[in-house]
């Protein structure tokens, strides 16, 4: 049953139904198991999903399966593919207002934000993977046997989709994530059971009405709700699935990785990070400051990017952190729906207590706060934006992702160790450096371990650019022309020729 709730400022925002998409129906759960939806901004239940466990995901791969056998699926033509995906496109931009309220009751995010991140994002990456479904090609090569038999040997490679996609997506972009999952699977000939976060399913499961009406075919995209140990477990160990397209914590990547190797899918890892931001003495402080803010504060912290280690030239020191305090202190908390708002709430109350606890025992062993430090004293999981300084390097604060608005400052008290305190960390997500002079930019750039570097910016991200981690912050990359590798095999075809007359 769909509903419709009401919200500050006049947004009505309608509900869908909680149920499963599968081949192309809409069905409840073979158990009958829900899950509350709880807005994170009032902590009150606002709807149910549907809790789909190991049965329900053996049905949803078993028609993504036969959708993948099938000859309408193998004989559609990549343009029709990418037409598909164009399709779902101008859907979205004609849903963008209805879907981006629908993310912000259920993530929390500022409306605006939902609108005009969140949503183009999904957009320009469907026409972004739209446009690569007919540019799967592949090599053709000359041997060099090592007999002569008489004939001419050739080959050529060709790009096979992997078949089923298993997609698991996170909660702090959970539109966008779906989209980045199903458009690269899409294109280039996969078909895919998409399992949401169970803390942010609603706009992938309006997502799913869309892509009901944009006519892609039953089965080849399917939505299954549920909790990651039971229906996100189920898909990973499913036989017919030949690949697990993942984002989410390392600790989750680990498990997801452990149990792929025992049918040796396919993996990509999008996971964890504690980025650096490092502000040199020589950069444009004016821009510096606020983009040291907005490295870690948007979205909540809640951006597995986020510069969460702040370090600063000495010489800056104070006047760089007092300043990325100011801004914090200046940011308003509050429901998204509220046009003044800046930053929303944390997603859930667990997420909350892992923030305040990471906090906390940050300032037990001696870091001191310049700003926040606290939840906000009201309903809803409202944390202050938070800077914090004394902080030491084998602090759990210093190591571990927070997720959240809290990032530590610390002093560079000699450039040369730069890359030793930037790569002192067991992720290696993304990195920023802000300076005015580019050698200085361009050579510390080399020596950071990370998946992503900017130069004085953070966080943009683009579908033409790759994306994906180095060390525990994951496998693969996604976006760019490195998404063929995600999701295609390459096949050798391998031919003797022979016809005298032609020599
Ligand atoms: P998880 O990694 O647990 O969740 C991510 C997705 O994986 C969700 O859809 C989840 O389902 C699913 N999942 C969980 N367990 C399994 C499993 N055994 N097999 C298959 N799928 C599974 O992240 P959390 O939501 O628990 O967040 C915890 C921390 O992870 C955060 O504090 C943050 O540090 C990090 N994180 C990083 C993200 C990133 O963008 N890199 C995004 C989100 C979190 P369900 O939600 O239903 O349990």
């Amino acid at each position: 049953m769909q509903q419709t709730i009401e919200r500050p400022g006049g947004a009505a925002v309608r509900i869908p139904a909680g149920r499963l998409l599968i081949d192309g129906q809409w069905r409840d759960a073979i158990g009958s198991g829900r899950i509350a939806v709880v807005d994170p901004a009032t902590e009150q239940q606002i709807a149910e999903i549907a809790a789909a466990t190991a049965a329900d995901v053996d049905l949803a791969v078993q028609a993504a399966h036969r959708t993948f056998e099938s000859t309408l699926w193998q004989k559609m033509r990549p343009l029709d593919r990418g037409r598909l995906l164009e399709k779902l496109a101008l859907l979205i931009e004609r849903d963008a207002e209805e879907l981006a309220r629908l993310e912000t009751l259920d993530n929390g995010k500022p409306y605006f934000v939902s609108k005009n991140v969140d949503m183009r994002f999904t957009v320009d990456a469907l026409r972004y993977y739209g446009g690569w479904s007919s540019k799967m090609a592949g090599e053709y090569l000359t041997l060099s046997p090592f007999f002569d038999d008489g004939g001419t040997y050739r080959a050529y490679t060709e790009r096979r989709p992997v078949g089923v996609v298993g997609g698991i997506t996170p909660w702090n972009f959970p539109l966008g994530q779906a989209i980045q999952k199903i458009a690269p699977a899409i294109a280039f000939g996969c078909t895919v059971v998409l399992k949401p976060s169970e803390e942010a399913s609603l706009t992938t499961l309006r997502l799913g009405e869309l892509i009901l009406e944009a006519g892609i075919p039953d089965g080849a995209i399917n939505i299954v709700t549920g909790y990651g140990h039971e229906a996100g477990q189920a898909l990973v160990d499913h036989s017919l699935v030949r690949k697990i397209a993942f984002t989410g914590s390392t600790v989750t990547g680990q498990k997801i990785l452990a149990a792929s190797a025992v049918q040796m899918k396919r993996v990509t890892l999008e996971l964890g990070g504690k980025s650096p931001t490092i502000v040199l003495a020589d950069a444009d402080l004016d821009k510096a400051i606020p983009g040291a803010a907005n490295a870690i504060f948007p979205n909540s912290g809640q951006v597995c990017t986020a510069g969460s280690r702040l370090f600063i030239e000495a010489s800056i020191f104070d006047e760089v952190s007092k300043g990325v305090a100011a801004i914090a202190d200046e940011l308003k908390l509050g429901s998204g729906f509220d046009t003044e708002t800046q930053l929303g709430p944390l997603i859930s109350a667990r997420q909350m207590e892992r923030v305040s606890g990471l906090v906390a025992s940050g300032m037990e062993e001696g870091a001191e706060p310049l700003s926040g430090g606290a939840r906000e004293d009201r309903s809803g999981y409202f944390y202050r934006p938070t800077v914090l300084t004394g902080g030491r390097a084998n602090m759990r604060i210093s190591r571990e992702e927070v997720f959240g608005p809290v990032v530590l400052a610390m002093p560079i008290h000699d450039v040369r160790q730069i890359k030793t305190l930037a790569n002192d960390t067991v992720y290696g997500l993304g990195a920023s450096i802000w300076t005015k002079d580019l050698n200085k930019a361009h050579l510390l750039a080399s020596q950071i371990d990370a998946g992503t570097v900017w130069i004085n910016t953070h966080n943009i991200l683009d579908t033409a650019v790759p994306f994906g981690g180095a060390k525990l912050s994951g496998i693969g990359r996604e976006f760019g022309s490195e998404a063929i590798n995600a999701y295609t095999e390459t096949r050798a075809v391998c031919m003797r020729l022979e016809a005298p007359e032609f020599g």
